[in-house]
């Protein structure tokens, strides 16, 4: 870059006044953008927000050449570019949407060393055509951003991604920065090794929101609850709602605005002009809410979104935090509000077991799972978990989740834990056949449904020992001993069965702790023992 905006000789922090026009570096950003002038390679995990494009704008503009940014959001690279240009930074990109001669003079400006940043989606570098390119022209450094897509568990893996490694044995003396947000330990050192960056240094932000206050409620009414929540506490205010599957995406859209919120879908079985209007007028509006499966908010940076509520249970710890993460970039008080029940853990499982993969696959999704439910069912500080995830310290409570503005209430679960167990056991004798909550709720409390009658299940002993508790707490209790590993769900039916764990507090050796749900189930304080 040196002769343009960055101006030949100038500093980092100069160029960061003088082109960007803010007065100091935040955070980590200083030391990777000295790392990388100097010609070091840089793994910066950072949360959303944190500033992870000055990273590499600064040091492009600074080192001699063109900064190759590599990122998986073609959408958004126009934008990019038109950001940059608005501020003198020569910028251009390469990706599908530009024709011929559109990108022959993006081509021609890069060989003539006049841009100071090209973004370039990951799949041009599989084409010979771009390597010969770059070897043509100078390159100042590569980012890689969005890094976690190489890390073939996570939730954006593109196969491009793994083709960057090469980027290293080919111009061993340029610096490369993998940038990410998302910080698990596992994610970390797989980009590490996918990218043949074993010799860079790591730069790690601490990844505490502490303007966005976290929240995990029962489901009963999931719609209602909403916009309840709406209404009382964001009336007019940006945001993003999340649902798992298109068709509730839709309808949960329909619903807001017949009660008066401004929302749109979006999701991929939307034609791309929607999709794009939808984006637009989210990015433009000062109150829209948007309705979306997690194909919306990669990449999309709008300070003001106030807040961030999930209808389903995200798949994992990381995936809660990122889509979370999506509120209060401004560094103002944001809400991240979700509403979970037992049918999530259900429908969850049976994608899992229905999903594709191998062994190891579905090994690890499990266990993803389980850590977001570990999370939703937590009576200690939501912010300490998810951040213990992250592998990172944080105080016992943080005095902005529910769990410590309103420590709820647990009860002596035990008895009604073993008459859940205990029922799950009866039913595993009976060969071959499977059963799911329904059921065992049904036998917990005497219904002589023509389920029950066709299998004998009113002979059993176990029959009707629940008939002090309602079944919306039995579905409750079912909830928590999935979450707590008492029992688990198996199979495409939901069949409950039990796990290692059980047999302790079947031979009454270990108690249940359970939490009340917000509206603490009146009978269930103490449940009378049999
Ligand atoms: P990320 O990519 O990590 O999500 P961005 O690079 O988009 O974050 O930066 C987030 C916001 O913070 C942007 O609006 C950016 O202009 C702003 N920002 C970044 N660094 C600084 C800084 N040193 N001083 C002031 N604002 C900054
Ligand atoms: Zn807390």
């Amino acid at each position: 870059a040196e002769d343009s905006a960055g101006a030949a000789g100038s500093g980092a922090l100069d160029v960061l006044k003088r082109v960007f026009g803010y007065d100091a570096f935040r955070g980590r950003q200083e030391a990777v953008v000295e790392h990388v002038i100097g010609g070091g390679d840089a793994v910066v995990l950072m949360p959303t927000g944190g500033g992870k494009s000055l990273c590499y704008q600064i040091p492009a503009l600074v080192r001699r050449g063109t900064g190759v940014v590599i990122s998986p959001l073609i959408a958004l690279m126009q934008d990019q570019v038109d950001a940059l240009r608005a501020l003198g930074v020569r910028a251009g990109f390469i990706n599908s949407t530009l024709d011929f001669e559109e990108r022959r003079v993006v081509e021609a400006e890069f060989l003539a060393g006049e841009l100071d940043l090209l973004y370039l989606a990951p799949e041009r570098l599989r084409l010979e055509a771009t390597t010969a390119l770059l070897a043509r022209g100078e390159v100042a450094l590569f980012a890689i951003d969005e890094a976690h897509c190489v890390a073939q568990w996570g939730h954006d893996f593109r196969p491009d991604y793994l083709g960057l490694a090469q980027l290293g044995e080919r111009w061993p003396d340029v610096p490369r920065v993998a940038l990410t947000a998302t910080a698990t330990r596992a994610t970390h050192q797989e980009i590490t090794e996918r990218l043949g960056l074993a010799g860079a240094r790591d730069f790690v932000a601490s990844f505490d929101r502490p303007n966005i206050q976290y929240r995990i409620v029962p489901k009963n009414d999931p719609r209602k609850q909403l916009l309840r929540f709406l209404k009382e506490e964001h009336e007019g205010d940006a945001g993003i709602v999340y649902c798992l599957s298109r068709n509730g995406v839709e309808k949960t859209a329909e619903f807001l605005c017949r009660e008066g919120v401004e929302a749109v879908p979006y999701h991929a079985g939307l034609d791309a002009g929607t999709r794009a209007a939808h984006q637009a007028r989210f990015l433009r509006e000062e109150g829209l809410v948007v309705v979306a499966t997690i194909a919306f908010g990669m990449g999309i940076d709008k300070p003001d979104v106030r807040f961030v509520a999930h209808l389903d249970l995200p798949k994992s710890v990381e995936g809660y935090y990122q889509e979370t993460g999506r509120a209060g970039r401004d560094g103002l008080p944001a809400t991240a509000w979700l509403a979970y029940g037992l049918q999530d853990v259900v429908q969850q499982r049976k994608l899992l077991e229905g999903g594709e993969g191998d062994e190891a696959h579905q090994r690890r999704s499990r266990a993803h799972l389980d850590a977001m439910l570990a999370l939703c069912e937590t009576v200690s500080c939501r912010r300490a978990r998810v951040l213990s995830y992250f592998g990172q310290e944080a105080g016992e409570t943080c005095g902005n989740c529910d769990t410590c503005l309103t420590p709820p209430e647990t009860w002596d679960g035990t008895v009604p834990a073993q008459k859940v167990l205990s029922t799950v056991v009866r039913l595993k004798r009976e060969r071959g056949q499977k059963f799911g909550t329904g059921q065992i709720v049904d036998i917990l409390l005497g219904r002589k449904t023509a389920k029950v009658i066709q299998f004998d299940h009113d002979a059993l002993s176990v029959f009707g020992i629940g008939s002090d508790l309602a079944e919306a707490e039995w579905r409750t209790i079912v909830r928590q001993l999935l979450a707590q590993g008492l029992l688990e769900i198996e199979g495409e039916y939901g069949t409950l069965v039990l796990t290692d764990a059980s047999a302790p507090v079947l031979r009454a050796e270990r108690e249940v702790l359970l939490r009340k749900d917000a509206r603490p189930p009146k009978a269930a304080a103490r449940p009378k023992a049999k």
